[in-house]
């Protein structure tokens, strides 16, 4: 309750008293906050986010399209809610830092509520030679006799390019049975799975481990995994009506959800991936409201689980709340919060007249120094949509900030760079169509 009301304090919080103006940074910095995990499925982030959209929507005159404004559905999800800490020789590693956990580990524990550590001592620490095994013979490494009870300490950093892809799906196939550490020099970038294998999968930083290595190490680890059946997730859809007679629809879409927690002490804020898109539909569902298209109604759609397999935009999609050969365009915002070096428009080079319109009014308004076409592409909530022939762009910033699934992804590291410049873009834009 106290967090109930702490969350309608931050949402009457986004609305200055003067001008009535929607704050979009206020908005993100709350959809960021620790209060809503992450917007993933640990103490059911997401359906915070998703309530506090849809109390944003109604402040801001975006009315529901039906008797309310979420269309729920259901998914499956492996989660890690509480205990998730890794030990080398006694010293604590830093989550989110210095390793994560494979979104499809298991636990260390096989039972549902049991939450204990398992210890591997040097016995049974195994380091396998992963040069030597594919230089030599590739075949080598699926005669290797795994045995339950031993880690397998994968160094993807020893092979190159397309051998570290070979190398990293290695590590994960072999998840599916035993328990394996992969040991990586790049950046962390999280995800989502929807159920869990049989063996620990955890990817650390090659540098952490090798500064901690020795003929007697061990590695104590506690991770506490919870997969979840049948989760209900909702997409929050409102609307805005035309003016005069109805044409049509517009679709304004952008996922609310992220990636959550891995373990009680570590989340991923999801700023620029999607907080800054909602920010942004939200925005434009305001100066809509304000003044609404002529001959189009248009829908704000901020949709659930994204993160785990655009799953929202599939279900509306399939079940769809207006007739899909309505909808004259759809514009999908995923990555709103950089700028610096323009945008993309995904399906810009499969609808041209559009992507011309587009450019156009940027040449006039001079909103962004460039606007890049791409072909189609499976990687945001257009993808189902213009599968079915619905016409639209999916759209992401370009710009300094490179922090992509990984817990630096905060509302510090937006440069909001773009963000009016889009946003009278867009309106521009939508109105001309
Ligand atoms: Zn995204």
């Amino acid at each position: 309750m106290k967090m109930l009301l702490s969350i309608l304090c931050l949402a009457l919080g986004t609305f200055s008293s003067a001008q009535n103006n929607f704050d979009f940074k206020k908005f993100t910095e709350t959809m960021c906050s620790p209060e809503f995990h992450g917007r993933g499925y640990v103490n059911s982030g997401d359906s915070i986010a998703a309530e506090y959209i849809a109390d944003q929507m109604t402040l801001l005159g975006i009315d529901s399209i039906q008797s309310g404004y979420f269309q729920p559905f259901l998914l499956n999800v492996n989660t890690f809610p509480d205990s998730c800490s890794i030990q080398i020789n006694n010293k604590l590693l830093k989550p989110g830092l210095e390793y994560i956990v494979g979104p499809a580990s298991n636990g260390t524990c096989k039972d549902a509520n049991c939450k204990q550590a398992i210890t591997f001592d040097a016995k049974h620490i195994k380091v396998l030679n992963m040069q030597q095994l594919i230089e030599e013979d590739r075949t080598a490494i699926e005669r290797i006799n795994y045995e339950k009870g031993t880690i397998y300490i994968i160094d993807n950093n020893v092979v190159q390019d397309s051998n570290a892809i070979y190398v990293h799906y290695l590590a994960e196939n072999i998840s599916k049975y035993y328990d394996v550490i992969e040991l990586v020099n790049t950046k962390f970038t999280w995800s989502l799975r929807s159920a869990s294998n049989d063996g620990l999968y955890i990817q650390m930083k090659k540098t952490t481990f090798d500064a901690l290595y020795s003929e007697q190490m061990n590695i104590k680890i506690n991770i506490h995994n919870v997969q979840i059946p049948n989760y209900i997730a909702r997409n929050v859809i409102g609307q805005v009506k035309a003016k005069k007679k109805t044409k049509g629809t517009i679709m304004l879409t952008a996922h609310y959800d992220h990636l959550g927690r891995m373990g009680s002490e570590t989340y991923f804020p999801g700023a620029n991936d999607n907080a800054s898109g909602v920010a942004m539909l939200l925005d434009l569902g305001q100066k809509l409201k304000a003044k609404p298209l002529r001959n189009y109604d248009v829908i704000c759609v901020a949709f659930a689980a994204e993160e785990i397999g655009l799953l929202g935009s599939k279900y509306l999609s399939e079940h769809p709340l207006f007739p899909l050969n309505t909808i004259k365009f759809q514009l999908n915002l995923d990555i709103m919060g950089s700028g610096e070096a323009g945008i993309t428009a995904v399906n810009g080079s499969e609808f041209k007249r559009e992507f011309k319109k587009l450019s156009r009014i940027n040449k006039r308004l001079n909103s962004v120094p460039s606007i890049k076409a791409r072909g189609r592409a499976a990687n945001s909530d257009h993808h189902f949509f213009t599968e079915k022939g619905v016409k639209g762009f999916f759209v992401y910033t370009r710009g300094f900030n490179q922090n992509y699934h990984d817990i630096h992804d905060t509302y510090e590291n937006l440069s909001f760079n773009s963000f009016k410049n889009l946003s009278e873009l867009f309106t521009a834009f939508l109105r001309r169509l």
